[in-house]
């Protein structure tokens, strides 16, 4: 059976002595694997599809549990992350996430059309790797089903208008009357507010927003706990 779909390059394996398995992130299937053959030979019409970070639209050859690339068109490589060290670990550490979460849960194609936006404006931009990461990461888990509430206080329901606590664990803030000392993370009222803006923004408009490290931590505590895992290779570079 052959199939047309727009695949993301995760990670290539060489194989044999010009082949390569492809891990995959499709815009349809979720997570998959590919066979690129004779994709190491230098005249090979499926040499740059079959890079890492590759973004194509392929046609599939399935067979059992395996897809065998016959042929591709590339879209976007992101090739300028190559020529930007902090850019090039950030791009690999969404990579790693998104290859780990796709293995684990049903990934949808709106995270796989965030996930080409993510690596476009990493591999546009000159600054603000991290602030373009931790909205990655806060769309990310939201989408997956912990989208936390930024405006009530989970415990008595009142508006939050002032400092609260956050609960990784809980997903949400409690206000002053209701917090339980040492449960959660101080959080002053600008901070929540900043975070309910980086939830809802388009990437485009990232540069309206002043963020600092305290609220790229909370977000990556946060993703880190509801996908348990945060030993990423790739994090170590950064
Ligand atoms: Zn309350």
């Amino acid at each position: 059976m052959t199939i047309e779909e727009e695949v993301l390059i995760l990670k290539e394996v060489n194989y044999k002595e010009n082949d390569k398995i492809l891990h995959a992130l499709s815009k349809t299937r979720g997570k998959i694997q590919l066979l690129s053959k004779g994709c190491r030979k230098n005249n090979s019409h499926l040499i740059n599809a079959s890079q890492l970070f590759a973004y194509s639209n392929c046609t599939l050859f399935k067979s059992r549990d395996m897809y065998i690339l016959t042929s591709a068109q590339l879209i976007n490589s992101f090739y300028s992350l190559r020529n930007n060290m902090e850019g090039f670990f950030y791009g690999n550490y969404i990579l790693e996430l998104i290859n780990y979460i796709a293995q684990e849960n049903n990934v949808e194609s709106k995270i796989f059309n965030m996930t080409i936006t993510t690596l476009d404006f990493l591999s546009k931009s000159k600054n603000n790797y991290d602030k373009i990461t931790a909205t990655y990461e806060l769309k990310l888990v939201s989408m997956l089903g912990y989208k936390p509430d930024f405006k009530h206080c989970m415990s008595c329901g009142a508006m939050i208008n002032s400092s609260a606590v956050f609960s990784i664990k809980d997903g949400g803030f409690y206000c002053r009357n209701c917090v339980i000392s040492g449960n959660g993370i101080n959080v002053k009222y600008n901070e929540i507010i900043t975070m309910d803006k980086i939830l809802k923004i388009k990437f485009k408009d990232l540069n309206t927003i002043e963020a600092d490290g305290k609220i790229f931590n909370i977000i990556r505590k946060y993703l880190f706990y509801h996908i348990g895992k945060d030993n990423f290779t790739t994090l170590k570079l950064l």
